[in-house]
């Protein structure tokens, strides 16, 4: 399964991508933790990096594509992966065409801008591992500390309220024309998003045809 989710930021991409990875034994990929994980371990690419993502702004479209690159040189993208956050700009989905990186469809997960701005407040973030939670459809099992590794949560600066507004606003102008660039090609579904995160991966499981 070589699968791109896109949706607005906050739609919950990074939770089901996680799901469905588990699910097909295949790498969730996700440009957001690959550059956190470089903003974190002050690398010339996170230098560069911090100011975008905290503005809510898109990082480059050159540094987020080579970072992704040299990621899909890994031995464990070759049967497969779900890709989180990548394409977000119609040069990025061009970029994946000429360098080769199939896909088999685009899933978008569709959901109102109200819905996101309320959902954002209860995201936390470990800072360590890059898993994502929310208090309260994805709570931790121990309040505020992270099930992988036991770190303190975080709220990720961009989810900050008026950093959302921007990221919606980013959204809309630069990866809603994904879209269509994935309709004329008939590789999108779209699915809508559920109360529940498990009603929402049922969702998904049954448009694309898994178990
Ligand atoms: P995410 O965790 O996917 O919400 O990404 C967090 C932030 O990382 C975004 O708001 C952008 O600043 C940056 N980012 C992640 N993926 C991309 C991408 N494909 N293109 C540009 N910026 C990105």
């Amino acid at each position: 399964m070589k699968l791109i989710l896109l949706g607005a930021p906050g739609a919950g991409k990074g939770t089901q991508a996680e799901i469905l990875a588990q699910k097909l034994g295949v790498p969730s990929i996700s440009t957001g933790n690959i550059l956190r994980a470089a903003v974190k371990n002050g690398t010339p690419v996170g230098l560069l990096a911090k100011s975008f993502m905290d503005a809510g702004a898109l990082v480059p479209d050159d540094v987020t594509i080579g970072v992704f690159k040299e990621r899909m040189e890994d031995p464990d993208c070759r049967n497969g992966y779900i890709l989180d956050g990548m394409p977000r700009t119609l040069p990025q989905a061009r970029a994946l065409d000429e360098n080769g990186i199939e896909i088999d469809c685009a899933l978008s997960i569709e959901i109102s801008d109200q819905e996101i701005i309320d959902r954002m407040g209860g995201r936390r973030f470990c800072p360590e591992c890059g898993a994502t939670y929310h208090i309260v459809s994805a709570p931790p099992k121990e309040e505020g500390v992270c099930d992988r590794c036991g770190k303190p949560l975080e709220i990720r600066r961009d989810d900050e309220p008026e950093t959302v507004k921007n990221r919606l606003k980013v959204y809309h102008a630069e990866t809603e024309p994904l879209l269509g660039h994935y309709a004329e090609r008939k590789k999108l579904l779209t699915v809508d998003n559920q109360p529940t995160i498990e009603a929402t991966t049922r969702v998904i499981c049954e448009t694309l045809g898994i178990k």
